[in-house]
């Protein structure tokens, strides 16, 4: 082994939401995730290589992460030149994740699931613009920079409904839901009188833009800071659009690393949820878990205590439920492989994540 080779040396950057960095080339390349600013959450990974076929990669601080227990049935995705994103088993040894570089030559991507891209989301935001009604309310980036899709009844009696994706920038899961929830609403030549939809697909740009897991650039966990909205842009802007522009339901989506499953995370009993509340959850899990063989009515987190007053106090959910005394929904995707309804085995993918989006949308357009 060369002095050259044995130190470290940079990866191939994506362009966007890249984590990785190259701590040893032996041999093999061995990689660490950059743990979040702030909070020091890890598990998000998207970095580049150029290596000759069947190099082992490793992941060497896998159980330094956030959520280790969720790497046993995670994936890993890859993709080379312009083909598409395919997902390899790795192997879980030794605390690190690892698997074999599987193409001869060139850059290869890999990443904890295929990112949601930046071009993608501009595209959704031009259809939204052109449809009579409809607006792409532009990202500010002094304020958080989360765009906003709203489509739906314009007037002031209508239903408002918000569909919060990204607040954890790289929990890209939530992001595809998104889009196929928006394509779920635009699939319609004309939306349901008295209900508009206002979609964030990606509540938190700059941690998306940085790599990080769950931070913003500031190193601020969006998702635990609802109840002290100006302290933090990404919620700032959400709290004053929704007190402007008014809320009667929240959908907040998220991707659990461990549990395997699609679930609604339910607080209700340490909420002393109001009944009229609850009914407009059950009415979507039920609608939901009818639409889609993803979602089992009743799975749920296993919550062993009572969640910490103050996670209560600034959760997306509860804090909106507070606030604004309107149904507020966390749901949690999976990643890796995960059990359908049935209990079945299979993989999670953009598609499926898409087409929950758009089974999402139909039942709350059919919601009365
Ligand atoms: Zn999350």
């Amino acid at each position: 082994m060369t002095e050259q080779a044995s130190s470290p040396t940079p990866l191939l950057r994506p362009e966007a939401c890249a984590n990785g960095r190259m701590v040893a080339l032996a041999d093999g390349i061995d990689v660490e995730i950059e743990p979040d600013p702030g909070s020091g959450a890890s598990q998000w990974f998207h970095f580049a290589v150029e290596a000759p076929a069947g190099t082992r990669v490793r992941i060497v601080n896998a159980d330094a992460s956030t959520y280790p227990s969720g790497w046993p049935s995670s994936l890993v995705w890859w993709r080379s030149a312009a083909r598409k994103w395919r997902a390899l088993r790795p192997r879980f040894e030794d605390a690190m994740v690892q698997w074999n570089h599987p193409e001869p030559g060139g850059a290869t991507s890999y990443a904890l699931f295929p990112p949601y891209p930046a071009h993608r989301l501009a595209a959704l935001a031009r259809r939204v613009a052109g449809r009579p009604g409809a607006a792409a309310i532009a990202a500010d980036p002094a304020r958080g920079g989360a765009p906003r899709l709203v489509l739906g009844d314009g007037s002031p009696s209508a239903r408002q409904i918000w569909i919060v994706c990204g607040q954890h920038g790289n929990e890209h899961p939530a992001l595809w839901f998104a889009e196929g929830f928006v394509e779920g609403l635009l699939a319609r030549p004309v939306l349901p009188d008295g209900v508009r939809f206002h979609v964030v697909p990606l509540a938190n740009p700059t941690g998306w833009a940085a790599g990080h897991l769950r931070a913003n650039a500031a190193g601020q966990d969006p998702n635990r800071l609802w109840d002290r909205p100006g302290t933090c842009r990404e919620v700032g802007t959400l709290v004053d659009a929704m007190t402007g522009g008014g809320i009667d339901l929240l959908l907040d989506v998220h991707t659990d690393f461990e549990m395997g499953c699609v679930y609604l995370d339910v607080l209700d009993a340490w909420m002393a949820t109001p009944s009229p509340l609850v009914a407009v959850r059950e009415r979507f899990e039920r609608g939901l878990s009818t639409a889609s063989t993803d979602l089992a009515y009743g799975r749920r987190y296993p919550w062993q205590t009572a969640p910490r007053p103050e996670l209560l106090a600034g959760m997306c959910a509860p804090a909106i439920e507070r606030r604004f005394g309107v149904a507020a929904l966390t749901l949690e995707l999976p990643i890796g492989l995960y059990r359908n309804a049935r209990g079945d085995e299979d993989v999670w993918s953009p598609q499926r994540s898409e087409a929950l989006g758009r089974a999402a949308a139909a039942v709350l357009m059919a919601d009365r």
